[in-house]
């Protein structure tokens, strides 16, 4: 049975996160007091370089799905992602290279490949997210898939609880929202996964 969902924020946390329950055929609300072009998503750089994060075994299937799909868009016409050849570089002494497991292929930089004052560095093709069009295509995707959109501040997660089975706090930072919320069940990039109902 579809379940009633609504997500809390518009940024590319929150449509993702919409997209992909919405996918699965439940009923899908989006609750935000910025629209997408307003938030934080839409001013960020996208390269699919998930540096230092965390390390279980969710997280790294999550990190191969991802990759995974980006790369797939990258075949798309008039496509919104791109793979970029470049080199990521360090000046760490012991820098964080658990992301290029995920990667079939990369290489270690040469000095010669290195500006001054990194120590290290990886040649690697990375999907490259054109954030400018993405966020619009990611928007107007689902809004195809009829998930419904209300524009407000949500104070209190109580607000939701005879609306939703399941409500999904994706506001990126601690806000009035997330301090009220008490049932905290899952947790991804600062965004929590609350049960109102079923949860
Ligand atoms: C300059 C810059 C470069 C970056 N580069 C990268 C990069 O290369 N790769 C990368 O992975 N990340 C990057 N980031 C980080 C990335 O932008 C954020 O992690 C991401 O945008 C967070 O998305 P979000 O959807 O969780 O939050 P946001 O985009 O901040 O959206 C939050 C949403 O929640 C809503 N909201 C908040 N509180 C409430 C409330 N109480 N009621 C209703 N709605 C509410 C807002 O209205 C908004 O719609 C960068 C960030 C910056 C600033």
């Amino acid at each position: 049975m579809a379940r009633r969902v609504t997500v809390i924020g518009a940024g590319v946390i929150g449509l993702s996160v919409a997209h992909e329950f919405a996918s699965n055929g439940d009923e899908v609300t989006v609750v935000a007091d910025q629209d997408t072009m307003e938030t934080v998503s839409s001013v960020s750089a996208a390269l699919w370089f998930p540096f230092r994060s965390e390390r279980s075994e969710l997280a790294d299937q999550l990190l191969a799905r991802s990759l995974e799909r980006f790369v797939a868009l990258t075949a798309e016409s008039d496509a919104v992602v791109r793979m970029r050849t470049g080199t990521v570089v360090e000046r760490l002494a012991d820098p964080d290279r658990s992301w290029t497991s995920h990667l079939a292929q990369f290489e270690e930089a040469s000095a010669a490949q290195l500006p001054e004052g990194t120590t290290s560095g990886v040649r690697a093709a990375l999907p490259f997210i054109e954030i400018p069009r993405y966020l619009p295509w990611l928007k107007a995707r689902v809004q195809s898939l009829g998930i419904t959109f209300e524009y407000r501040t949500v104070a209190s997660i109580k607000e939701l609880a005879n609306e939703s089975d399941l409500v999904v706090i994706a506001v990126a930072s601690s806000s009035a929202a997330t301090k009220a919320s008490t049932r905290s069940v899952g947790r991804s990039c600062g965004s929590r996964i609350l049960g109102s109902k079923s949860g």
